[in-house]
């Protein structure tokens, strides 16, 4: 048997990665072997800040015994059976939670995946299953913005628009209007629009970039006017990510969509399961003939183990009085970051919404570094000597840490930062 490291080299194929340099002899890749609150540790017992809470996932931090032991006693108890032609306890408890989250008769049916690539995948179905079902076979086309990522199956993808992801796969699937603001809406003809999908509040992989308050809101009347259906890709910004449960919660929006897909934090970041919630007024264009029905699913739909683990989470924002320490923190974040950009020339600008910020690097005179520089890559390699794991998208830092962080370790994962912005010297390269 090959040690891990030359292993993973031989064998193993990494998401979103250039495996030529990461095979290369001279790359030494970390292997994480364990993690305990926001810290992951490697195999050689060296501790690292998780500073994109992995991969935009953890809520309450690593290991939170909670979790643990539902997922425990789970696994010993019943670890899958089919959710299709039967039910279990768990997905029906998971169910009932997540719809007490919105108000009454407004999101009310869930329907479980895998991850947030399949949640968006079943709302886009659902929705255009939903317009063959009541007379409404035009509206075959969706809206999306310019720089969206809403995951990458095929059908997920095609919304995309951040090229560098998605042109490379052709151009598969249904047809897309692109989006560059609130503005383009003036030029859709919206009879032929079944759904439009947006990130609300920011959109992740477009560097961390905020909408405008209220947008999310005018876009609720808007596809209201025009019975085009709203679908809200949460599966970033939900379970408290952005300050409150989900995003379309936020003041200055109070929007109740169509579909809601959620994925990442539901079971706190432990295992993989997605639900997208619907209204009833969809629900019920499934009922009646036997074609009406919604053929679509997974083995591992509505996972046990997933159920419990995404309950003991939703417990937890509770017991943990997640919502009650959260502003504090959003808050000191917001200081931080301020203090860090004005400490660091470097630092074209800082941007946040709750405990998800980014922070852009440029040259001297306002301009993007030239890409092949990787300067945002170079950055968050070297703030691994200082012990945070985060990664960059092109030169914009993600700092998005578990809900659970400390003023204590937000000082650390600053510190990092400023340290490796600091050190660096972009005409060394
Ligand atoms: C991560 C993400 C997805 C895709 O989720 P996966 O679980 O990686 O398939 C979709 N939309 C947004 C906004 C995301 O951040």
């Amino acid at each position: 048997m090959l040690e891990p490291v030359a292993a993973d080299k031989s064998y193993c194929w990494h998401p979103f990665t250039r495996q030529g340099e990461w095979c290369d002899p001279d790359h030494d890749p970390l292997m994480i072997v364990r993690a305990e609150g926001v810290w992951l540790y490697d195999s050689f017992g060296k501790k690292y800040l998780d500073g994109n809470s992995s991969i935009w996932t953890n809520i309450h931090g690593h290991s939170r015994p909670e979790i643990i032991s539902a997922i425990q006693r789970q696994a010993a108890t019943l670890a899958h059976s089919s959710f299709l032609g039967l039910g279990h306890p768990l997905a029906s408890e998971l169910a009932e939670k997540l719809v007490s989250y919105f108000a009454p008769n407004t999101l009310e049916r869930v329907f479980f995946s895998d991850n947030g690539s399949t949640a968006i995948e079943v709302a886009l179905k659902m929705s255009l299953q939903s317009r063959l079902q009541t007379g409404q076979g035009k509206r075959v086309r969706f809206l999306a913005f310019d720089n969206a990522y809403h995951g990458d199956t095929l059908g997920a993808a095609s919304l995309g628009g951040v090229s560098r992801f998605c042109s490379r796969a052709g151009s598969p699937g249904f047809t897309v209007e692109r989006l560059g603001s609130i503005a383009d809406l003036d030029h859709i003809d919206p009879e032929t629009i079944t759904a439009l999908v947006i990130e609300p509040l920011i959109q992740g992989v477009n560097e961390m970039r905020p909408w405008p308050p209220g947008m999310l809101k005018q876009l609720r009347e808007w596809t209201s006017r025009h019975g085009v259906h709203l679908v809200l890709d949460e599966v970033m910004t939900g379970f408290g990510r952005t300050g409150t449960m989900f995003a379309c919660q936020n003041e200055n929006e109070n929007v109740t969509p169509d579909f809601i897909c959620l994925a990442k934090g539901l079971t706190g970041g432990t295992l993989p399961l997605a639900a997208t919630i619907t209204t009833a007024a969809v629900y019920e264009t499934f009922l009646g003939a036997d074609e009406n029905a919604f053929y679509y699913g997974h083995s591992y739909t509505a996972n046990p183990l997933g159920c419990a683990a995404a309950i003991a989470s939703l417990k937890l924002f509770e017991s943990a009085r997640t919502f009650i320490h959260l502003p504090a923190k959003i808050a000191y974040l917001a200081e931080s970051l301020q203090q860090l950009e004005s400490t660091h020339p470097a630092i074209h600008e800082t941007r946040q919404c709750g405990l998800i910020s980014g922070i852009e690097l440029r040259q001297a005179n306002g301009e993007k570094f030239p890409a092949n520089l990787r300067i945002g890559e170079k950055i968050t390699q070297a703030a691994r000597a200082h012990g945070l794991i985060t990664r960059n998208i092109l030169d914009t830092i993600v700092l998005m840490p578990p809900l659970s962080i400390t003023r204590e370790e937000l000082d650390f994962a600053i510190h990092a930062i400023g340290k490796a912005i600091g050190n660096y010297d972009p005409a060394a390269c």
